[in-house]
């Protein structure tokens, strides 16, 4: 839910040219945050643990050159979307051509002419600016500013993956506030949608450990996935989860729970595994979210898988 304030960003030189990584370093460390590599290896390795915004990546380095590099970056989903400028001294075209292929969004040819090569770095970091807000707002939810259906599917599917890889349980909590239309039709839809940002709010701001992702799922549903979270650590979090809403007292004087917003939660935890699926999971913490609003309301109900 963070702002999108403008921050310095990060630029990796590679060359193993101690002299062009000086001169490199020194125009641009002014204005952003440089970091720097001495050869292909050392280059993957920042790229992976220390993701920056932008590359500046010499062709001709021993050991992986600059096009190996380039190559592996962009078959890494981590590191595909950092753009790559080649640096090189060879001008031939065939190389440039080599190079674009290989990934590169832009050729600058040494020795440098320095305010070319600045505006043309500006330039490729303004453009990743601009796609890293709109990555962004493609995965958030409008109203409320939590993560979206879409950004939901993929961290459970990537979750699912990490769980499978270190045989660990994942959890999903399912929520959904209790007669929530009576709320709408009798305070109107702006209080029902400010009552959405609330709850939104509360939620997000109760779970989040690392591997905590609560989404918006749907109109005045919500979703939570808890990774490492096994079956007995899910009914407290499930709770935790209606207390949380419980707890905001946003009164409701046309529920038939309470008089006030409450919410129904449903709640599977499974040990993921090549012949299981995602889908299970969800199915599981819906059937539970069916059966806490059927046995009353303003309650728990818990699925182990
Ligand atoms: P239950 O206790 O069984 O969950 O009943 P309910 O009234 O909460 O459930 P129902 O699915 O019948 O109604 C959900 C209502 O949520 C319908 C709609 O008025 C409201 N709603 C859904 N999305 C939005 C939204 O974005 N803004 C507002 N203000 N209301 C929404
Ligand atoms: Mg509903
Ligand atoms: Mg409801």
């Amino acid at each position: 839910m963070e702002a999108f304030l403008p921050y310095t960003q990060k630029i990796l030189i590679v060359d193993d040219a101690p002299s062009d990584l000086m001169v490199l370093g020194e125009a641009l460390k002014a204005q952003y945050e440089v970091i720097v590599a001495t050869n292909g290896e050392a280059a993957l390795e920042k790229a992976l643990s220390d993701p920056p915004d932008l590359i500046l990546l010499d062709v001709m380095m021993s050991g992986l050159d600059g096009y190996e590099v380039c190559r592996r970056l962009k078959r890494n989903p981590v590191t595909r979307a950092i753009p790559v400028v080649f640096t090189t001294a060879k001008d031939a075209e065939e190389d440039e051509v080599v190079g674009l292929a290989a990934g590169a969004v832009d050729y600058v040819v040494k020795p440098f002419r320095l305010p070319i090569l600045k505006a043309r770095v500006k330039t490729h970091l303004e453009l990743k600016r601009k796609t890293d807000i709109l990555e962004s707002l493609s995965f958030r939810d409008g109203l409320t500013g939590l993560n979206n259906r879409r950004r939901l599917d993929t961290v459970i599917a990537d979750e699912w993956l990490r769980a499978i890889r270190n045989r660990r349980p994942l959890a999903l909590v399912m929520l959904d506030l209790d007669f929530f239309k009576p709320y709408n039709d009798n305070y109107g839809h702006v209080s029902g949608d400010e009552c959405l940002k609330t709850v939104a709010k509360a939620l997000n701001d109760t779970f989040r450990r690392a591997g905590d992702c609560v989404a918006r799922y749907g109109g005045e549903e919500f979703a939570i996935v808890l990774a490492e979270t096994t079956a007995e650590q899910l009914e407290r979090s499930a709770e935790n989860a209606r207390i949380t809403v419980e707890a905001l007292q946003i009164k409701h004087e046309f529920s038939t729970v309470a008089s006030q917003i409450t919410a129904s939660v449903g709640a599977a935890s499974i040990l993921p595994s090549r012949d299981s699926s995602v889908q299970e999971l969800i199915e599981a913490a819906d059937d539970a979210l069916y059966e806490a609003k059927l046995n009353g309301r303003n309650r728990i109900s818990i699925r182990k898988l």
